[in-house]
């Protein structure tokens, strides 16, 4: 087997480059390996069934045109999993110690939609003091699936890295275990794919789809909040795979106890296992994972410049990263050295706007668009049972982010007067201490206002 030479793999990889989209590339050709078996077969190696797929539905086309086009020949194009293959960056795949479960076939899943992104892997992960209890869980849940953790509940505010983490998970299993049944999902499909399945009686085969997963990895779980339905069949999805003692892995922006509405015997069964949260990063930690990105693409970033945006962007990974790939495009095409003084004049230019005062009506179509209400609801004379707290979070809102007095607020919400308001003001205010539903409710709305 002789590797093809390095001057036909770059003219290969540059005409792939022109062929796919730029994120395609980044993400499934940069260490791209290709092997001629002979001159008639050329193998590219991929580390599981669910890589093996992937690359051959994006790249056997291109792959084709570009031997015929390079160098006018048309090998057959084989994709395999195999030992060399290059998708988990440094680490080599190891033979499990244990398998998951003994599986008699490689039998790939959701090869229509690969769900994972190439990078969420653990080498990709920098550890902190504000994930370190995450992530060590997550690592252990990988090398020793089904009996340590079991569930696994992350819970965190969002862009915190909780997605990355659930993907580094599956990715390390399936290292260790290409046939392990990894199913990888976000709560929002698992809603959604119940409610078709319902409409078109296929509720056998959504069921067995779930319950034949060896780990079942849900992202996103709180989306169950008041979803009655969906929680019950959650709730015996769980109950199956417990029972067949098989790992779940799930992640929340809040903590279980939490999520609006959840059925009392969920609750009890998602913190049976064990519970992480992550939080927000330190200044060092933001500096890491920005000099970490800036290595793997653009390794003369000072270190000065990473510092600053690190103490600009301090809640959300996702925002320190796009922060970073602003500075560095706007680097590009004004022409500039990527130094402080640009940076600088990026950050402040996308900084937001110093927010203009919330009005009364926008927080009552925010508060009724997120309890899916109607704002007529919440404005009307008659306030009916089945609105009250939605109708008191709301007043509680337009107390504290508006100057709008008592009197005023009792004209915006059917006419009542200043004592009807107060007391609803003061109904969340006591709730805030005792329900953690509404608190997490209050916190979501105002967060979601100020970002107005
Ligand atoms: P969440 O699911 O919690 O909203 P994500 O997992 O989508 O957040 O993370 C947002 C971005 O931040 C992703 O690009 C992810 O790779 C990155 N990220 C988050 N935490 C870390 C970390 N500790 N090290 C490196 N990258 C991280
Ligand atoms: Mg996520």
């Amino acid at each position: 087997m002789t590797p093809l030479t390095t001057v036909e793999k770059a003219k290969i990889l540059s005409f792939l480059e022109t062929r796919l989209e730029a994120k395609v590339y980044d993400t499934w050709c940069r260490s791209l390996e290709l092997e001629a078996l002979d001159e008639n077969q050329v193998r590219v190696p991929a580390v599981n069934p669910f890589y093996r797929d992937w690359l051959e539905k994006l790249l056997r086309k291109p792959l084709e045109d570009a031997f015929l086009q390079l160098f006018g020949r048309a090998p057959e194009i084989v994709f395999q999993v195999g030992l060399n293959a290059p998708a988990f960056a440094e680490r080599p795949a190891q033979p499990a110690p244990r398998p998951v479960r003994e599986a008699v076939a490689v039998e790939p899943m959701a090869t229509k939609d690969f769900p994972f992104h190439a990078s969420y892997t653990f080498e990709n992960f920098i550890e902190g003091p504000s994930n370190r209890m995450a992530h060590a869980a997550a690592v252990a849940v990988s090398e020793n699936p089904a009996t340590l953790y079991n569930p696994l509940f992350i819970h965190g505010g969002v862009g915190l890295g909780k997605t990355h983490l659930l993907q580094a998970i599956c990715h390390a299993i399936l290292v260790r275990n290409p046939v392990a049944k990894v199913l990888y999902l976000s709560c929002e499909d698992f809603v959604n794919g119940y409610i078709y399945a319902l409409q078109k009686r296929e509720l056998e085969s959504f069921r067995s789809r779930h319950r034949n997963a060896d780990v079942l990895v849900v992202d996103d779980i709180h989306f169950l909040a008041d979803k009655e339905g969906s929680q019950e069949e959650f709730f015996h999805t769980f109950n199956a795979l417990h029972l067949a003692g098989r790992q779940m892995i799930l992640s929340s922006d809040q903590p279980a106890q939490d999520i609006r509405a959840l059925k009392q015997q969920l609750l009890s069964r998602f913190r049976s296992g064990f519970e992480a949260k992550i939080m927000t990063p330190t200044y060092e930690t933001r500096l890491a994972i920005l000099r970490r990105k800036a290595d793997a693409r653009w390794k003369d970033i000072p270190q000065d410049v990473l510092g600053y945006i690190a103490q600009v962007v301090e809640t959300n990974i996702r925002e320190l990263e796009g922060a970073l790939t602003k500075v560095v495009g706007y680097a590009a095409i004004s022409k500039r050295p990527t130094d402080l003084e640009l940076a600088k004049e990026v950050l402040r230019d996308t900084e937001p706007p110093a927010t203009s005062p919330v009005s009364v009506s926008e927080i009552q179509q925010v508060v009724a668009r997120y309890f899916n209400r109607k704002v007529s609801d919440l404005q009307s004379r008659r306030w009916t049972k089945s609105t009250s707290q939605v109708r008191q979070i709301c007043i509680y809102l337009c107390r504290k982010l508006t100057s709008a007095s008592l009197e005023e607020l009792g004209s915006h919400f059917g006419g009542k007067d200043h004592t009807t308001i107060l007391y609803s003001v003061r109904k969340i205010e006591k709730l805030l201490g005792q329900d953690g539903g509404v608190r997490a409710d209050v916190e979501r709305l105002t967060r979601e206002l100020g970002r107005r």
